[in-house]
């Protein structure tokens, strides 16, 4: 199995100058083989293989004028070419857009591929410098013991240094895939607690993201009142930027924890489907979304669920969760977002809001599965490995989905929004 590992690297002025011309050298070639093959194409209607892509380059560092291609590592302008065979590939796959030249920018990568780079005594050196690169190694794994077969340096825009290690694990070096609990929990995603779990314990929560926010807010408007191209205002956008690394990295922090806790607990994790691309036409929601970092969470269960043997179940929007008592089936009229518990008309049950909706979606995501395995079994085929229906899109048979339910969906969450942002003081 493949891990990444993310390190810091706090190169010297020589080596950081080393490696932004290396960065930006990446970026000369990919932008010059990017135009050469549009104009193959526009005369030979071909955008030319890899080896031709190769053939140009080599062509390239023959000439006066970008001679300063020869200073650096080989090594990352050959990847950098088959990154950009890569993207021309799923362009053609029709998973991505055609490729796009690469401006100036504060940031860039490189990547290192394995006869570029050497791991000895825990330090990192790579091609063409003398020293190795200082970093500060912390993972449960000595790097040493690790199977590397690149390393890609990125600058960030705030000025810091990161190299992104692949590393092939052996058996020994994976965790112990987590114990099978027997388990099955409904997760409910929400603004004002990150989630809630149908067993009540311990809810997820988000961290604390606001300071940080702030932080960066002010750092933004002071770059705006500074002169355009000055020195000053280019310090102020760096405290920007490593305001919003800062933010980032608590809410991956979180995210990782998170996820890893409920494929540790549980056997079986319902999630209700949010229809993110749909609601990121909504400005406000789209920002909310990225803040909260749902798409990342699921993503990460996912993967996670996959390679635990655990099951993610995922149910439509449609269902109405929140309203609907999760003991006698009672669906309200309508709840408003300022109530946190309700009693139900129907059995008189108590319920917390978010509680009861995390059971409603632990029910459906069960009934799916039941219906599943029923399926299964009257058409003779085995049972649905654990995992396999992993992220599948499923939705109880016998209920189409009502015409309306876009609309609904972005009515309850813009709605969900607003005491969230009146208790900030937003707006
Ligand atoms: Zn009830």
């Amino acid at each position: 199995m493949l891990r990444g590992f993310r390190v810091r690297l706090y190169p010297t002025a020589t080596q950081e100058q080393f490696l932004s011309r290396t960065l930006g050298c990446v970026r000369v070639v990919w932008n010059q083989v990017l135009n050469w093959r549009k104009e193959q194409y526009a005369q030979h209607r071909t955008f030319g293989s890899y080896r031709d892509a190769s053939g140009h380059l080599t062509e390239l560092k023959r000439r006066p004028d970008f001679e300063f291609l020869r200073e650096v590592s080989s090594v990352p302008l050959q990847q950098a070419l088959r990154h950009q065979q890569r993207a021309f590939e799923n362009f053609f796959a029709k998973r991505a857009n055609f490729p796009r030249f690469k401006a100036r920018a504060n940031r860039g990568s490189a990547t290192f591929a394995k006869t570029a780079f050497r791991i000895r005594d825990g330090r990192l050196h790579l091609a063409k410098l003398a020293e190795p690169v200082r970093w500060v190694w912390s993972f449960d794994v000595p790097v040493e013991e690790l199977d590397v077969s690149s390393v890609t340096v990125t600058r960030e825009p705030d000025g810091s240094w990161w190299a992104s290690l692949c590393a092939e694990m052996t058996d020994s070096q994976e965790p112990e895939p987590p114990e099978p609990t027997g388990k099955a929990v409904g997760v409910d995603l929400g603004v004002h607690t990150f989630g809630t779990l149908s067993d009540e314990a311990e809810p997820l929560e988000a961290p604390d993201l606001r300071r940080k926010e702030a932080n960066r807010k002010r750092y933004q408007r002071r770059m705006a009142r500074k002169k355009p191209g000055s020195a000053n205002r280019n310090k102020e956008r760096k405290k920007a930027a490593r305001a919003y690394r800062k933010e980032r990295q608590a809410r991956e922090d979180m995210l990782q924890k998170t996820t890893t806790r409920l494929v540790r607990e549980y056997d079986t994790i319902c999630l209700e489907d949010l229809h993110i691309p749909g609601l990121l036409k909504n400005r406000r929601m789209r920002a909310l979304i990225q803040r909260l970092g749902w798409r990342r969470f699921r993503a990460l269960l996912k993967a996670k669920c996959a390679r635990a043997g655990k099951q993610l179940v995922i149910i439509d929007r449609w269902e109405p969760t929140s309203k609907q008592c999760s003991d006698c089936g009672f669906v309200l009229e309508q709840l408003r977002l300022d109530v946190r518990k309700w009693t139900c008309p129907g059995c008189g049950a108590r319920h917390d809001r978010d509680v009861n909706a995390a059971k409603n979606i632990l029910a459906a995501g069960l009934a799916v599965l039941a219906e599943q395995r029923a399926r299964a079994r009257a058409t003779a085929e085995p049972e649905p490995a654990a995992g396999k229906a992993c992220g599948a899109h499923v939705r109880p048979r016998g209920h189409s989905p009502p015409r309306q339910r876009a609309a609904k969906q972005e009515a309850d969450l813009s709605d969900e929004v607003r005491p969230f942002s009146g208790r900030n003081g937003r707006e």
